[in-house]
Order: C-alpha cells, then sequence, then structure tokens
C-alpha cells in the first residue's frame, strides 16, 4: 500500500512542485513505484514530467467532480516507475465546484483509495491556497512534506497551514502527520539562509530534514525541458541533493 504524502505549503513559490517533481523522480530512482498528482490547476507538475496538456484524457478535476476512475487518468513520464495524474486548467473550476458536494473532503481520498496498491508512494502536489483542494489532499494523506524557503519571512504564515493540518486531524484524518520540513533554495552565500535554517530547526526541531536544497540553475531549467533533474542532468547538484531526500525519505517508512 502507497505512503500518500502532500507536498504543501500556501505560499506560492516555495519548491512544493520542484519537490514533488524531482523528489517523485529520485524515490522512483531507487527503484519505488511512484504516482505524481497535481492538483494545482497551474498544472506545473504536469507539464514538469512532459505531458503536454492537449494530450490529457482525463485530468484530476474529472477525478474528484466527475466520478472518472483514476486508472483511467493515469499517465506515463519518461521515468518506468514514475506516474502522474495530471492537472490541467478545468481544476480552477472544482474549488467553488466541490463547495456544495457531498462528501466532498474526502472525495480524493476515495479515489486514491482505488489505486494505493499500486504504488510504495504517491505525491500530491499541492495549489498555493488552504481551500478546498488543499482539504482534500490533507484528508488523502498519510503526511505532509512542508517545503520552506530559506528566505525572509519564511515562517510567515506556517501557524495558519499547522492550524489547517490541525483542523483535518480533529475532524477528516486523525492520522495525518508531518513527514519533514524541508528547506529549500538555500544560498550559502548569505547569512540570512543560515539564520532562517536556524529559525526553522528551533520551530520543528528534529522534523527538519537533514537534506538541505540550495539554489541550483538546473533545477530550476529542468521544468522547461518537461523533465525532471534525475534525466534533465543527472549529475548536477539538484539531482544529488533530491537523491539524498529521497533516501532520506525512504529511510522513514
Ligand atoms: P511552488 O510549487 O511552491 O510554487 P516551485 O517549485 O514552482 O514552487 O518553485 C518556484 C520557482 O523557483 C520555479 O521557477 C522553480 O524552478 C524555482 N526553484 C525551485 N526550487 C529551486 C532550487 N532549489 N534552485 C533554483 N530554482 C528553484
Ligand atoms: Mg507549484
Amino acid at each position: 500500500m502507497a505512503k500518500t504524502i502532500a507536498v504543501t505549503n500556501q505560499k506560492g513559490g516555495v519548491g512544493k512542485t520542484t519537490t514533488s517533481v524531482n523528489l517523485g523522480a529520485s524515490l522512483s530512482a531507487l527503484g519505488k513505484k511512484v504516482l505524481l498528482v497535481d492538483i494545482d490547476p497551474q498544472g506545473n507538475t504536469t507539464s514538469g514530467v512532459g505531458i503536454n496538456k492537449a494530450d490529457v484524457a482525463y485530468c484530476i478535476y474529472d477525478i474528484i467532480i466527475n466520478d472518472v476512475h483514476p486508472k483511467d487518468a493515469i499517465m506515463d513520464t519518461n521515468l518506468p516507475n514514475l506516474k502522474i495524474i495530471p492537472a490541467t486548467i478545468q481544476l480552477a473550476g472544482a474549488e467553488i465546484e466541490l463547495v456544495p458536494t457531498i462528501s466532498r473532503e474526502v472525495r480524493l481520498k476515495k479515489s486514491l483509495q482505488l489505486v494505493k496498491d499500486r504504488f510504495d508512494y504517491i505525491l500530491i502536489d499541492c495549489p498555493p491556497s488552504l481551500g478546498m483542494l488543499t482539504v482534500n489532499s490533507l484528508t488523502a494523506a498519510d503526511s505532509v512534506i512542508i517545503p520552506i524557503q530559506c528566505e525572509y519571512y519564511a515562517l510567515e504564515g506556517l501557524s495558519q497551514l499547522l492550524n489547517t493540518v490541525r483542523l483535518v486531524q480533529k475532524h477528516l484524518n486523525t492520522g495525518l502527520q508531518i513527514e519533514g520540513v524541508l528547506l529549500t533554495m538555500f544560498d550559502a552565500r548569505t547569512n540570512l539562509g543560515i539564520q532562517v535554517i536556524e529559525e526553522v530547526k528551533k520551530y520543528f526541531q528534529q522534523k527538519v530534514y537533514q537534506t538541505i536544497i540550495p539554489r541550483n540553475v538546473r533545477l530550476s531549467e529542468a521544468p522547461s525541458h518537461g523533465q525532471s533533474i534525475i534525466t534533465y542532468d543527472p549529475r548536477s547538484k539538484g539531482a544529488e541533493v533530491y537523491m539524498e531526500l529521497a533516501k532520506e525519505v525512504v529511510s522513514y517508512e
């Protein structure tokens, strides 16, 4: 049965999508069967693994709103152990359409249960908000990875996120855990990055991954080639650190 991990932070641009794609690819390189679930209407994970949106027959919207079976939406990537349920801009309507829907918070959970036995990991790339799509993701997940960018105001908004996690734990998913906190886009040339690391470690203590993701230009280039770093530039620093992170994630199995 897959371990389902939601990669979440309502701030945009902190590295959720970069982490979903590259952690997913790295886990698959370790021989794990991985399903990426793109639940952000921007669909950056989808294009990041080389999927042309015009080729998408069914996206995550059809699964959540139209009860399409998830197996009909799963698509291949250029890595044999890495599959994806894509998102298209159609998903933008789901936030509102879900509001009057029966069992609106558990729709993703119920769907993913149908394919959980086929994978070792399911990684859900969340949108930058704490709306219905994120609540569905937290309800479907066993745990969350919270990427935090090593920047000013790194901790801003985190109490809101943790409050949402607690509400989901209380009402929808008592087993939900914090898998880990990931420091991203670290720049060793600035003192600021080091200060942020200290602050985040004080706050989250042993939940912070030892692997810290540095700024790496290859990581930012890979999506425009529709590839994870594992195939785009396997010898880059970016590939090295996401492989390290994957090993750390596997060590907590
Ligand atoms: P989110 O999904 O949280 O909005 P992204 O993963 O899309 O964040 O990252 C935001 C931007 O920063 C993207 O352009 C991405 O390519 C870039 N980026 C993310 N992580 C790194 C990194 N470690 N080094 C360099 N660029 C990065
Ligand atoms: Mg994103």
